[in-house]
């Protein structure tokens, strides 16, 4: 077995770490090897070895050196003598904050069905999510590494963990949008949530790529060529794997039949600017045949999660159907980053990112992968003080102004600060909006200008007699959702111009 150590964390860094990070990362190693001593995992291996590999996670996803050392201590308050308090001394109270908020995490009662079970893990973690987003990258960490190891685990548990990833974990890293951390989630859940499955899709999926790699290396080249020729300048073009678990979700639309999921065999251009992205689609158009009704433009509309790219199915090499994704650098980034990754740009953007593009990137000369790591690992360094620069950042990008409510069915509903029954109502739909005669929240009765708070149940008594809405509310209202829906209402009654 190979022991991780104190150099591997160092080593996943994608910037050489600075010495201050090194130093509290070094305190954070050496209080969890004490602490754990003498402990093993079911594996075999000191238990140790579970908090380091959570720390390799998180050095690999651009985390500072605060988190990477809470997610070392991560399970020291809960499983050893060493009590919080004594890291809160050791340390600072904001890496004290980010263990116990790890360690309640951890802590949902079981009570009631799966279903309340995971409502409740779930609403845990969104209210986390809205104080501090690194308690819940920590934890997405301590999941992925506990679903890595959990062959040994008992059966019992292993499904039991399994189903809790597929339900909560891997649909908030999926939020996040940590493309990659969500699809490695999803594939080890499903391997023990439905084996047999897991196998065909897998085994017919390898088998497949034999078949159509050939096709797709033959597109990557012709396309190349054709962009060459127009002057569009490409970053990176690539073919792509599905994850095992998605390539199940499609099939199953298709009675399983594998030749009918189109966008299998991919072919991925990376290029500089949004403008190119639609110069590239007509060279695509003009050189392949597009399939009618594929042709998905998540640049202009991107996914609710911030995905963006656009996508659109064609009549390849030899007529083989593909799939061509095509998308800037920045979107790249975020697609397998996510929240990391938006941080990383949104800080270097106004100084570094035009450079990088005219440096690196000279007309029809790939950048390959490497380079782009690279330059992510020279803005670390120049951005990457710690974990203030992370936080801000989010405050301002992410998670400001935003509270996430909940139905009492359990359906989570996104508004900005102050929102009110009424915004909750127009967020279900219009017509819930528009027959809304009063509201409870948490099974009170409220005022409907009342003002939400995170984690609230929502709800909202309607009455088939009410004819629209009030003029009043557009005094309190908050979303431009409901905003438009009230208006349209009054001026088809007349009310307003
Ligand atoms: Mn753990």
């Amino acid at each position: 077995m190979n022991n991780l150590t104190l150099q591997d964390i160092f080593n996943a860094f994608h910037v050489p770490p600075s010495e201050i990070r090194k130093k509290v990362i070094t305190q954070a190693y050496e209080l969890a090897v004490k602490a754990h001593a003498g402990q093993k995992r079911r594996s075999g291996e000191d238990y140790v070895q579970h908090p380091i590999a959570v720390a390799v996670i998180l050095a690999g996803l651009g985390m500072g050196g605060k988190t990477i050392a809470a997610g070392l201590m991560h399970d020291v308050p809960e499983d050893t003598t060493i009590p919080l308090t004594d890291i809160e001394k050791q340390f600072s109270s904001e890496i004290a904050n980010l263990v116990d908020g790890v360690t309640k995490l951890g802590k949902i009662k079981l009570r009631g069905s799966h279903e309340e079970y995971y409502l409740e893990n779930l609403r845990k973690m969104l209210l986390a999510m809205a104080t501090d987003i690194r308690v819940v990258i920590i934890k997405l960490a301590d999941r992925l590494h506990n679903m890595r190891t959990l062959e040994f685990n008992p059966p019992d548990k292993q499904i039991r963990i399994a189903r809790e990833t597929m339900e909560v974990f891997a649909p908030i890293a999926n939020r996040l949008g940590m493309g990659e951390m969500k699809s490695e989630l999803q594939d080890l859940a499903f391997k023990y949530l439905d084996s047999a499955n897991y196998e065909l899709v897998k085994n017919q999926e390898e088998k497949y790529y034999e078949e159509k790699e050939k096709y797709v290396l033959q597109a990557i080249a012709e396309l190349e060529a054709e962009m060459k020729k127009a002057g569009v300048t490409i970053l990176e073009t690539s073919g792509r794997a599905k994850s095992v678990y998605s390539l199940f979700l499609k099939m199953k639309k298709h009675d399983m039949d594998i030749n009918r999921v189109y966008d299998l065999a991919a072919v991925r251009i990376i290029v500089p600017e949004i403008a190119d992205c639609y110069e590239t689609l007509g060279i695509v158009h003009k050189k392949y045949r597009p399939m009618i009704g594929r042709i998905k433009d998540y640049v202009s509309l991107p996914k609710p999660n911030g995905y963006q790219s656009i996508h659109t199915t064609v009549f390849g090499p030899d007529g083989r159907i593909i799939e061509v994704q095509i998308r800037t650098q920045k979107m790249h980034s975020e697609a397998e980053f996510g929240i990391a990754a938006h941080w990383i740009y949104s800080e270097s953007k106004k100084k570094k990112w035009k450079d990088y593009i005219f440096r690196t990137a000279k007309k029809s000369e790939p950048v390959k992968e490497i380079e782009w790591v690279k330059q992510l690992r020279e803005w670390q360094t120049e951005i990457g003080r710690d974990d203030e620069e992370f936080m801000k950042s989010l405050n301002i990008d992410f998670f400001k102004n935003h509270i996430f409510a909940f139905t009492p069915m359990g359906d989570i509903i996104e508004l900005p600060e102050e929102a009110t029954p009424i915004d909750f109502a127009y967020a279900i739909h219009g017509e819930v909006g528009n027959h809304t005669v009063g509201a409870k929240i948490d099974n009170k009765m409220v005022a409907l200008d009342q003002h939400i708070k995170n984690g609230e149940v929502i709800e909202i008594l309607t009455s088939k007699d009410r004819k629209g809405p009030n003029q009043d509310w557009l005094k309190f209202v908050k979303t431009s959702a409901a905003k438009s829906h009230i208006k349209k209402e009054l001026k088809k009654d007349g009310l307003i111009k």
